[in-house]
């Protein structure tokens, strides 16, 4: 399966399971953002790109394991809006994710997506 190592990141992320109560480094969980021992996602705390104070968590996921209700964050602006998934379609190959109060994301089913879970 494809890396996930090129999804577009913030500039200060610490990489942590929830489940597990365990810090990781990038290399541990560049390649799949799931934690080595149990599986679930990885929690990544971000600071904004250009403030420290803003403070973003974001979970990693791969366009095909996206769901309705997620909250997108769009490459390139991940300590801006986050767009809530609507629906997903499959679309000659890709999918078409809606997002409320933006277009449809066109992606492949294994580009990484970044969804927002919250602050820190
Ligand atoms: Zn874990």
């Amino acid at each position: 399966m494809k890396s996930m190592g090129g999804i577009n990141r913030l500039p200060v992320e610490k990489y942590s399971c929830i489940n597990c109560e365990k810090d990781y480094d990038d290399e541990d969980v560049r390649n799949t953002w799931k934690c080595p021992v149990c599986n679930e996602s990885i929690h990544v705390y971000a600071e904004g790109y250009n403030d420290p104070e803003n403070h973003i968590t974001i979970i990693r996921k791969r366009a095909s394991e996206v769901e309705k209700g997620d909250l997108v964050l769009l490459p390139g602006h991940l300590d801006g809006e986050s767009y809530m998934v609507l629906g997903i379609t499959p679309v000659k190959g890709k999918l078409g994710i809606g997002l409320k109060g933006y277009t449809q994301l066109k992606v492949s089913p294994d580009e990484p997506i970044n969804c927002r879970v919250g602050s820190w």
